[in-house]
């Protein structure tokens, strides 16, 4: 895309500065915490360096002041390199920093808010269940009133930081009688996992912050991609969560993530494009520069228009990722545009990556290059914050409502 339409300057200023990063630390990096399933904490310290751990929010809260399409500029950027790093940015702010900006008190704002957009702590989302998938209504964590308190017992499931994390928005029932008006969500905070690695490189912890007792990260997943991403169950035995620590009004905990959830998906959508593209620019790499009968392949037209319908989706895709951003800074709606944008774009982003492995053949299929490591990580986007089918619900319902007037 041309820098028109959505872009001013400092959205270019923010896509130059997060591509220079991206190159210089994240690429050397990458295949490494790949293989090991590590989490990059170095490249966190220099991601909250940079501001890139609070880009869209106020300076008076800590954030770098800029708006939901620098966010998504600095999304794709990174996840034109590492999906891992990318969803690092995205699951932190989008899910684990902006319920507390949009639905917490001012006191909630100044105690959690710039310990997040610094990356002293990073945050996470607690809404899945293994019972509550796609069901996410189905909760079964159950919250229940006392003495100022509120005593959380059950279990998430997936969840992004859930070891290296310290501050956790989660859903619990308030009142079994009432369906998804009786679930409230809450701020949660527990020690991370990775004490010794964040101590050795300054960020990752806050002393100010409890360690809640009875509240605790359990197995980690070894997933197929995203795997220097952080994910595993949370645990509440007992746990005594201070009243003050309620999100937002008791029962709208279930109604405001599912407004968390539509940021989240133009944010994934976001990912997705940057997956696409890195796969693109790869197979353009490597088709000049591999040789088949006596010429380079990319002078096939069988390989040209795989390569021509790559960048054609791409260019679609972030049309409608950075309009659904553009409508959400305007403070329009913008939930059909989001599912719409991360549906086409986690879809597109598979066949993308399935092409830039063919263009490759058989080096593909190996870890010499990135477009296996690319393939793997675009999967989880047709799954995560709503499968595709659910997006296709989601647009669906909008659809009717619109018929319906
Ligand atoms: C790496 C990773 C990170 C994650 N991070 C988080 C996180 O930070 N916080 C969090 O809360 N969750 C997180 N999740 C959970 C994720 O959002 C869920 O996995 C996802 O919503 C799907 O739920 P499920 O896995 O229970 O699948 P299910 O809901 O069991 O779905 C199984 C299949 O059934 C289909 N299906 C279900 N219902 C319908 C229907 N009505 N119509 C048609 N098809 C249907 C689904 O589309 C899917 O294909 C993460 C998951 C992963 C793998």
């Amino acid at each position: 895309m041309h820098d028109s339409l959505y872009f001013n300057d400092s959205h270019l200023a923010v896509r130059e500065m997060v591509r220079a990063f991206a190159l210089e630390h994240v690429s050397p990096v990458a295949a490494h915490h790949d293989a090991e399933s590590s989490f990059p904490w170095e490249n966190v310290k220099r991601m909250g360096e940079l501001g890139l751990l609070g880009v869209p929010w106020a300076e008076e809260l800590g954030g770098a002041g800029f708006d939901t399409i620098a966010f998504m500029i600095a999304i794709e950027e990174l996840a034109r390199i590492d999906a891992s790093h990318s969803i690092t940015i995205s699951a932190h702010t989008t899910l684990g920093t902006s319920p507390i900006v949009y639905f917490g008190t001012p006191e909630q704002q100044q105690r959690f808010v710039p310990l997040l957009s610094s990356g002293q702590v990073l945050g996470g989302f607690g809404l899945t269940e293994e019972s509550a998938g796609s069901d996410a209504g189905g909760t079964r964590t159950t919250a229940v009133k006392k003495d100022g308190y509120y005593v959380l017992n059950g279990s998430k499931r997936f969840i992004t930081h859930a070891g290296v994390g310290e501050v956790f928005v989660v859903t619990a029932v308030t009142d079994p009688s009432a369906g998804t008006r009786g679930i409230s969500s809450f701020i949660l905070t527990k020690e991370t996992c990775d004490l010794e690695a964040c101590r050795a490189v300054g960020i990752g912890h806050s002393d100010a912050l409890p360690n809640m007792a009875g509240f605790r990260a359990g197995k980690k997943e070894d997933k197929l991609g995203w795997r220097a991403s952080d994910t595993r169950e949370l645990l509440f035995d007992n746990v005594e969560v201070p009243a003050e620590n309620l999100l937002g009004t008791e029962g709208l905990g279930f109604i405001n993530f599912m407004k968390t959830l539509d940021a989240g998906r133009i944010g994934i959508a976001a990912l997705s494009i940057g997956i696409a593209q890195g796969a693109l620019d790869e197979a353009l790499k490597y088709a000049s520069m591999r040789k088949q009968f006596g010429q380079a392949i990319v002078s096939f037209q069988g390989v040209q228009f795989q390569l021509s319908d790559m960048a054609t989706e791409i260019e679609a895709g972030r049309h409608l990722v950075y309009h659904a951003a553009w409508l959400s800074q305007q403070g329009l709606p913008f939930g059909k545009e989001a599912a719409m944008a991360k549906l086409f774009c986690s879809e597109l982003a598979m066949r993308a990556t399935i092409k830039a492995i063919q263009i490759h053949g058989g080096y593909g299929y190996t870890k010499e290059y990135p477009v296996e490591r690319y393939m793997r990580d675009a999967k989880i986007c047709e799954i995560g914050e709503g499968t595709s089918e659910i997006q296709r619900i989601v647009i669906a319902r909008h659809l009717l409502k619109e018929l319906a007037g």
